[in-house]
């Protein structure tokens, strides 16, 4: 999506260690313009799916999800990092951030994740995968269906997307990072 790949470009800045920062419209300060437009661009890509719920995981998949969700006008999920005491009919499963480099628990209340739920998950980036696996198994747990996924940066040089492919599952990203090697940014076109 072109408006997103030039909004990397100008604002988008490199880490050590192949991270990409997009604290100036995503992940920080939001740009609530182009976050409206990539979300129209997921209603456009997803539209032959037919999807019932929107599902994400806290915190920074909500803002890009519940934009999708208004959109379809679907309810939004959003799989919790802490386990609330008061959580009815939990499904957890742990996930290793990639950012953090540690393992966390996370789940999703049973009375918001029906089996035979058609589920859409919308996330920020996507670059080894780990998230998403937590995700799957989280659908699988609650005997729903997962759709799709939809990730707004997708970072080609981690294994994530292959993963995700080869599972067969429908992966739409929005822009699609090659390399960030010597702190350059290279895109796909
Ligand atoms: P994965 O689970 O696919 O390895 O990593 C995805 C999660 O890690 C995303 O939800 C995102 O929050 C975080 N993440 C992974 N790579 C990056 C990155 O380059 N920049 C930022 N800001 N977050 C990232």
């Amino acid at each position: 999506m072109e408006a997103l790949k030039k909004r990397i470009l100008q604002d988008g800045k490199c880490f050590e260690g192949g991270i990409l920062k997009v604290d100036n419209f995503i992940n920080h300060q939001m740009d609530p313009i182009l976050m409206k437009s990539m979300a129209v661009e997921f209603v456009r890509r997803f539209a032959g799916t037919k999807i019932n719920k929107v599902m994400t995981i806290e915190a920074s998949g909500i803002a890009p999800a519940i934009m999708v969700g208004y959109l379809l006008e679907l309810p939004v999920v959003f799989a919790k990092k802490k386990k609330p005491s008061t959580m009815q009919g939990m499904i957890s499963t742990t996930v290793h951030s990639f950012t953090k480099d540690k393992a966390y628990d996370v789940c999703v209340s049973s009375e918001y994740l029906h089996p035979g739920d058609k589920v859409l998950f919308i996330d920020d980036f996507l670059a080894n995968g780990n998230a998403a696996r937590g995700v799957i198994d989280l659908v699988e747990k609650a005997g729903a269906e997962l759709v799709g996924m939809g990730f707004l940066i997708e970072k080609a040089f981690q294994d994530g997307g292959a993963y995700l492919r080869s599972k067969n599952v429908h992966v739409e990203s929005l822009a699609i990072i090659e390399s960030l090697d010597h702190c350059q940014i290279k895109i796909k076109d």
